[in-house]
């Protein structure tokens, strides 16, 4: 059974690569029917917190990675906190002890700092050159009577190699000799890092270990733990790094990198969620929109890119735009409105008027906090002031010649309808009033066409270009005569 695994430390927020690292682990998993599972990589304690956890639950959650075993959810392998599990990192450290894989080692510091010296000087590499290797028993029996500290090292093999396949990036090796024999576990009992982590891999029955490129260096050494534990060793996949547009490694100085600064920004989860698969995937064809489960059926790790991807987040705001526009229409409309409401331009969160208003403007709108730029600026033509007042809008944006000529003939006409009410009338009737209004206008102006709806727009919205002009002009009818838009707005 496939069974992955996401491992967060809980030392900060989440970080749109990490996110990425999750959500090709839950593609993984729900493309071939397995598990994806949750640990906490808490070992460090100084750097790890509760909030940092509870942020990272948070965010994987507005995703929608849900996970099928890990904190909150339980499960057949828990604990699923690194923290909890002490007494199985000892345990299979004894175990290791008694096979002879691991031995007590009862350096100094001192003496470890002389061995690089030497070896520096030697122009060896700094690696333990294995001085408790081979002690024998009654040394080892004398140094535990003393009370010497030790630590627990693990016996590297001083020949061959290892080679993986890794699912992305194809075989990688290593020589044993480029490792001494490192430590598993600290003189206080502190397990080491790359200790727990096989330690949980394999007791947690991980068959793919999908993760960050960083930790590809640390394949070797958990690898020697597996075959010394007994287990086998899963499959790796090791997904490279997300690069700042100037191909450094992304980071702060270029944003927004965390998934939360994402979310209070106002993106929809499906857009991060779609944005981040396409960082290094692909299915293969034009297609760059996706929901999360098209993800699940297209999914393929061989897909993968084994270079760098480039984290643009004028794209991910195009995407942003792409899925709101893809919300159904109430969502759509309940998500603007609320954002309406909230930021103090409309008075209501709900309506007609909102869902004309969002039906109208969503071509504009990227992202929710748009909608209020999209919004004011359509709100700010008064169009009752203007209409009842003279025609003081009469000259226009530069160079249009063509409606220079038309403006003035079509606004005295205008003005005509709006004092004997007939364009009133035809707005209170909504789309069909507007249409049979501006048919008739154009018979009377003996106008159509552009030399008709050019200067039209121009005169009721005091604009060139905009969306759908009937529309528009109905909701800034029902904007003046309303009660919708809040005073503050206007
Ligand atoms: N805890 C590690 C991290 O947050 C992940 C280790 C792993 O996936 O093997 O980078």
């Amino acid at each position: 059974q496939v069974r992955v695994r996401f491992a967060p430390s809980p030392t900060g927020n989440l970080h749109v690569g990490g996110a990425r690292t999750a959500l090709f682990n839950y593609l993984f998993a729900r493309s071939k029917g397995g598990k994806f599972v949750l640990r906490i990589e808490d070992t460090d304690l100084e750097r790890s917190t509760k909030e940092s956890e509870e942020a990272v639950l948070r965010d994987l959650s507005w995703l929608g990675l849900d996970w099928d075993e890990g904190p909150g959810v339980g499960g057949d392998y828990g604990p699923y906190r690194q923290s909890e599990r002490n007494s199985l990192y000892k345990q299979h450290a004894e175990k290791l002890v008694e096979s002879g894989h691991v031995y007590r080692c009862f350096c100094s510091n001192e003496e470890l700092e002389q061995m690089k010296e030497i070896a520096k000087l030697k122009q060896l590499p700094p690696v333990y050159t294995g001085k408790w290797a081979n002690a024998m028993d009654d040394e080892v029996q004398e140094e535990l009577g003393k009370g010497t500290p030790y630590t627990y090292r693990f016996r590297v093999p001083k020949e061959g190699r290892l080679t993986i396949n890794d699912l992305i990036r194809g075989e990688v090796s290593w020589n044993y000799d480029t490792l001494g024999d490192f430590v598993i576990m600290r003189s206080n009992g502190q397990p080491v890092y790359n200790f727990c982590v096989t330690v949980d891999d394999a007791t947690m029955a991980i068959s793919h270990v999908i993760r960050a490129e960083e930790h590809l260096p640390n394949t070797l050494r958990q690898a020697l733990i597996y075959k010394a534990l007994g287990f086998s060793m899963p499959h790796f996949a090791h997904v490279s790094l997300i690069l700042a547009p100037d191909r450094s490694k992304l980071s702060k100085r270029h944003g927004a990198t965390s998934v939360g600064q994402y979310r209070e920004m106002g993106y929809l989860p499906e857009a991060m969620v779609n944005y981040l698969a396409l960082l290094g995937w692909g299915d293969g064809t034009e297609n760059e929109f996706f929901t999360l489960e098209q993800l699940v059926e297209k999914f393929s790790i061989g897909r993968v890119n084994k270079s760098g991807a480039v984290f643009d987040s004028t794209k991910l705001r195009w995407m942003n735009g792409q899925h709101l526009r893809a919300l159904p229409s109430d969502k759509l409309s309940k998500l603007v409105g609320e954002r309406w409401k909230s930021s103090g331009i409309l008075v209501e969160s709900e309506g007609p008027f909102i869902e004309e208003a969002v039906l109208l403007l969503k071509d504009g709108i990227e992202l929710v906090t748009d909608s209020d730029k999209v919004l004011s600026n359509l709100l700010s033509y008064p169009l009752h002031a203007t209409l009842s007042r003279d025609w003081r809008y009469c000259q226009l944006p530069e160079g249009k010649v063509m409606i220079q000529n038309k403006l003035c003939e079509v606004s005295s006409g205008l003005l005509a309808a709006y004092d004997s009410g007939e364009l009133l009338n035809a707005l209170e009737e909504g789309h069909s009033g507007w249409q049979k209004w501006v048919k008739n206008f154009g018979k009377t102006m003996k106008l159509k066409g552009k030399s008709l709806f050019m200067p039209l727009r121009v005169l009721l919205t005091g604009k060139l270009h905009g969306p759908d002009m009937g529309s528009s002009i109905i909701l800034l009818h029902q904007a003046g005569t309303g009660d919708m838009v809040s005073s503050q707005a206007e």
